[in-house]
């Protein structure tokens, strides 16, 4: 598998599968001013979420998707949604009605359709 290095600015945020309800990390390089690329997504469980504050962090803006980004760890799901309420990522699908982060009802979900998929190099 590929993996785009990632520059000193990037971080980890929180995501989490609707299908096994698992919790997992994605390493997000800021691209611009309000541009964050999703690089790539390794499993985490809720405990090491915490205490990394890595369930702290959001992203707020543009979204691009790497393309070597390996999607979801756990289902290898590729359609991806943010959740309106708590801000995180999700493997998302067709039956989700629920964030498994926040466990809100889905309704304020940005559908990955709208994120924008780019290359590599910057
Ligand atoms: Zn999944
Ligand atoms: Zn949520």
């Amino acid at each position: 598998m590929n993996f785009t290095p990632v520059s000193k600015e990037a971080f980890a945020i929180l995501a989490a599968c609707s299908r096994s309800r698992e919790y997992f990390g994605i390493a997000v390089d800021p691209v611009g001013k309000r541009q964050f690329k999703l690089v790539w997504s390794f499993k985490m469980t809720k405990d090491q979420a915490i205490r990394e504050g890595t369930d702290k962090r959001n992203v707020q803006g543009q979204i691009i998707i790497d393309q070597n980004f390996n999607f979801c760890p756990y289902c290898g799901g590729k359609m991806f949604a943010q959740c309106g309420n708590c801000g995180h990522f999700i493997c998302y699908n067709n039956e989700t009605n629920q964030c498994p982060i926040c466990h809100i009802r889905i309704g304020g979900f940005q559908e990955a359709s709208d994120f924008s998929f780019g290359g590599g190099g910057f």
